[in-house]
């Protein structure tokens, strides 16, 4: 039977929010058989994000979780959406569906619905390039007779696993075989390498993807920063 994809999208108040779980949600209209968890940045929910969940007419499982503010700062860099993932793989980790692939799709990339195709036949761990990433116009597995052997990337020499988190997707089971399968907010590795390495996952569990790896089917796309205009505002009658 076909595998549900459970999809964990972390999401914080801005001015283009909306616009882009919008776009995300048309794609994601568009795929069969998906549970959409959306994990709002705050204490609570919303009512804004409440009624865009009930408006949807997906399987939306909405959830809130505040990024922890630090008394003092770390020295390894803070990452983004990473206790709003954590709180989404925590719901998984209780409801403990069977027959399941995760992926994790921030709010703001730009998907094909052909990368959904290739997540439903992840056995383990299925990996492809992303698009517009690490300083590149993609970062890429390297493969050699259909298996993983190296990585395209330019960033961070130090990345455990060199891939950005738009790059895998893996079968629910990894997350139900270890206890610490969650993000780490700092972390002197790199926030998807130390993840994966919690789940013991070797270069050679890699399932590549997207016609071994040739292919585009996800962009990291970033929405830029809107600044609403304070001040006098002109009203032009006509
Ligand atoms: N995010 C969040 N809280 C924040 C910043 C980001 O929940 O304070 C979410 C954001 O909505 C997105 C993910 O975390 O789904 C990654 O953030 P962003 O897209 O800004 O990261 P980048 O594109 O810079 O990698
Ligand atoms: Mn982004």
């Amino acid at each position: 039977e076909m595998p549900t994809i459970y999809i964990i999208t972390p999401t914080y108040l801005r001015e283009t929010q909306m616009a882009d779980l919008t776009r995300l949600r048309n794609t994601l209209l568009l795929v069969p058989k998906i549970v959409w968890i959306i994990v709002e940045d705050s204490l609570e929910k919303s009512d804004k994000i409440s009624s865009f969940a009930m408006e949807s007419n997906l399987n939306i499982v909405h959830l809130a979780e505040k990024t922890l503010k630090l008394e003092k700062p770390s020295k390894y860099s803070a990452h983004k959406g990473v206790e709003q993932r954590n709180r989404g793989i925590y719901w998984i980790k209780e409801k403990q569906p069977q027959n399941a692939i995760v992926y994790f799709a921030d709010d703001d990339n730009s998907y094909s619905l052909k990368l959904f195709e290739d997540i439903r036949s992840v056995k383990k761990i299925g990996v492809w390039p992303v698009a517009l990433v690490g300083g590149l116009k993609y970062e890429a597995p390297i493969c050699n007779n259909d298996k993983v052997v190296d990585w395209f990337y330019a960033y961070n020499q130090r990345r455990y696993v060199p891939t950005d988190m738009a790059s895998f997707a893996i079968n629910v089971q990894l997350l139900y075989q270890f206890d610490d399968s969650y993000f780490e907010r700092f972390t002197k590795s790199d926030l998807e390498g130390s993840f994966l390495k919690r789940l013991n996952i070797k270069v050679a569990d890699f399932e590549p993807k997207a016609e071994v790896c040739s292919k585009i089917h996800v962009w990291h796309t970033r929405t830029m920063l809107v600044k609403i205009r304070k001040g006098e505002i002109v009203e032009r009658k006509i």
